[in-house]
């Protein structure tokens, strides 16, 4: 693997490599990895002559100035964990700050509703700086596929009208949600749990399974509040919204018949930790 910290040495090897096949396969990431990450990465690697990855803690999607210090940063081993898993040429990118913003960043993209329900309410700006690191990252790297998780669902959407408003050529490629043993959902920021959060972390996965298969026997209406019930009456997690959602517009729906495929999402509150999750409820997930 070949590991590249300036867009002019990525855009040389990129250039290099190129020859007559289309563009790489990519997988943006803030590092610390685990095996949710990995997941994307070995999909990319398989399906793409030419993959990489960046790693790249993007401040201007963070909306509380605590997390973003707190945001585990392990180039390091994310550099062993990768080796056996890219190929010679495949890349890792990883710039620093004033790479990516040499001046400060205005842009403001309308995502409509996509941009305005569940995290766009609760992470004020946070979608707006996805966006714009997603588009610098595919501006450099110009992939034929890009690799993203389900696991931040509302996020694959964004990507999705993203690449749809900058007209560029990327394929959106959906990969499901890898979870610990328990249900967990992994995340980067699962490591900075306490011990007592973790341990009733997997009450989040255990409340989304149980409503997917009570369905349709209760309203939506009961669901969530059994869902919330459920999670909070941990009494160490806090939700801070559960939410059955169009799978496609992502628009709240309030009884089965609204959309054909409904997801539920949530956020939780772990002690200084915020978790989401989803999970689809009904019909056929894209
Ligand atoms: P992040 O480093 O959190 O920005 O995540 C980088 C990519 O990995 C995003 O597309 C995430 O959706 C994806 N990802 C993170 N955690 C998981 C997981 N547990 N399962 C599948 N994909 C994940």
């Amino acid at each position: 693997m070949k590991v590249f910290t300036t867009i002019k040495e990525i855009r040389l090897h990129l250039a290099s490599c190129k020859g007559d096949s289309p563009g790489p396969g990519f997988v943006p990431t803030m590092g610390a990895l685990h095996e949710g990450h990995l997941s994307l990465v070995k999909k990319a690697v398989q399906e793409n002559a030419l993959a990489g990855l960046s790693i790249f803690v993007n401040p201007i999607q963070f909306n509380n100035p605590s997390d973003l210090d707190n945001y585990p940063r392990t180039l390091e081993s994310d550099l062993r964990i990768l080796n056996p898993v890219l190929r010679e040429n495949d890349f890792v990118f990883a710039p620093s700050v004033r790479e990516m913003y040499p001046e400060p960043v205005t842009r403001e993209y309308q995502f409509g509703n996509l941009g305005k329900v569940m995290e766009g309410r609760f992470r004020p700006g946070h979608f707006n700086g996805v966006a714009i690191v997603v588009n610098r990252l595919f501006r450099i790297v110009e992939p034929a596929r890009a690799y993203f998780g389900e696991k931040d669902f509302q996020q694959l959407a964004i990507i999705r009208r993203l690449v749809e408003i900058e007209n560029m050529a990327a394929e959106i490629v959906p990969c499901p949600i890898i979870r610990e043993p328990d249900g967990l959902a992994m995340s980067s920021r699962n490591v900075r749990m306490k011990a007592e959060h973790r341990k009733a972390a997997p009450a989040i996965y255990r409340s989304l399974y149980e409503a997917s298969q009570t369905v349709p026997e209760l309203t939506i209406l009961r669901l969530k509040e059994q869902i919330q019930s459920r999670i909070d009456s941990t009494g160490l997690l806090v939700t801070e919204y559960v939410e059955f959602a169009d799978e496609t517009t992502l628009l709240p729906v309030t009884a089965w018949s609204d959309a054909s495929a409904i997801r539920c999402f949530v956020a939780v509150q772990a002690g200084d930790v915020r978790l989401i999750d989803n999970m689809p409820v009904q019909g056929k997930s894209r």
